[in-house]
């Protein structure tokens, strides 16, 4: 995710903050200060920081037990809704799906249940004297939250862990694409309750339906092109009938190309073939109004693309693809050759062409947590 910063890195995972975290951060320490002064400042950041250690060590519950099933995660980021973590592959089987989306609330299960026990002890030692006591109120309202990050993560609605909770229960029974259709479904209605209740009172309820409605279709759709590009190759749906720029192209060359073609994305290649990275039919138009006919395509140009190999699965190169801002992959061979593009375009149309015949598909994993 762009404007994170890596704070850290824990068996093999970068634990990132985001930008707006900080920021986040700044902003309550700030509200609090103004409030009541130095003390409340740090007192309630602590609480915030302490919270979002909480949902760090939530994230890691997920991705540590994606690693028993061989899944890496490459990086978890908190932003200021919550963390997100990355896992690169896709649980398999509807069982892992499950495991790896409880391992998140359980450890919140696990942290509660460890707050509530150190209360326990400290408010029998010593009954009144600790009611005044900051460590203690710091403790019991951590304990709550815990209990509200369980709570909340278990609504069986996309993005939240009950929906893939839900999804693989369905799943054992049902097909992959059948089983999140339903769940999105479920996701979706419980949106619009959140909404209607919203609308008459907490406004906090809005926001979480918008998130929850965004969260099930996303996954649906997520769902309806692993469902048809599930176990194809890349090889089977790049463009490979297209128009490359030489790396001495100018914008005018480049915008004689966008006449000519139909194409939306041009590579850019050097003389051995290989790619040097992407440009768009809109960026050049932009670049032409800019920079003017004789400027290089070079400045102008995407680079530093992640490429994809004819042999790697497509609903990876597409998620990828999701994931990363650009607007195509190319496909490069051994050599760093380049032989064509995935582009969202083709991959729509490869869906088209493929969903006349029934495939079974395979889950993809986003985790998000507000
Ligand atoms: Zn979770």
């Amino acid at each position: 995710m762009r404007w994170s910063i890596r704070i850290a890195r824990v068996g093999g995972i970068d634990l990132k903050i985001h930008l707006t975290f900080l920021i986040f951060l700044a902003w309550i320490a700030f509200s609090y200060y103004h409030a009541g002064g130095a003390s409340v400042a740090i007192q309630g950041t602590l609480f915030v920081v302490l919270l979002f250690l909480c949902v760090l060590l939530h994230e890691l519950g997920h991705a540590l037990t994606a690693r028993q099933f061989g899944i890496r995660t490459p990086d978890i980021t908190l932003l200021p809704i919550g963390g997100v973590a990355r896992l690169e592959r896709i649980p398999k089987e509807p069982r892992q799906e499950l495991l790896i989306a409880i391992a998140g609330p359980l450890v919140n299960v696990v942290i509660a249940a460890i707050l509530m026990l150190v209360l326990n002890q400290q408010a029998d030692a010593s009954a009144l004297e600790n009611l005044s006591n900051p460590a203690v109120t710091l403790m019991s309202k951590l304990a709550s939250v815990n209990i509200f990050l369980v709570l909340f993560n278990l609504i069986p609605a996309f993005p939240m862990d009950g929906g893939r909770i839900l999804r693989a229960l369905l799943a054992m029974k049902l097909n992959y694409a059948r089983a999140t259709q339903i769940a999105a479904t479920v996701g979706q209605a419980l949106a619009f309750v959140f909404g209607l209740v919203g609308l008459f009172g907490n406004p906090m309820l809005l926001f979480i339906a918008l998130f929850v409605y965004l969260g099930a279709s996303q996954e649906a759709t997520l769902a309806r092109v692993q469902d048809v590009t599930f176990d194809l190759p890349v090889s089977e749906a790049m463009v490979t009938d297209l128009r490359a720029l030489p790396v001495n192209a100018t914008l005018d060359d480049a915008a004689e190309a966008v006449l000519r073609t139909s194409q939306h994305e041009f590579p850019v290649l050097d003389q051995a073939g290989r790619i040097l990275g992407i440009i768009t039919s809109a960026d050049i138009i932009d670049a032409l109004r800019r920079h003017g006919g004789n400027a290089s395509i070079l400045q102008v140009m995407h680079k530093d693309t992640p490429v994809v190999h004819p042999d790697d699965r497509l609903d990876e190169a597409f998620l990828k693809m999701q994931s990363s801002s650009f607007p195509a992959l190319p496909v490069i061979d051994s050599f760093g050759r380049f032989l064509g593009l995935i582009t969202p375009e083709n991959v729509g149309e490869m869906i088209m062409i493929r969903s006349v015949r029934p495939k079974n598909g395979k889950p993809s994993w986003r985790l998000a947590h507000a």
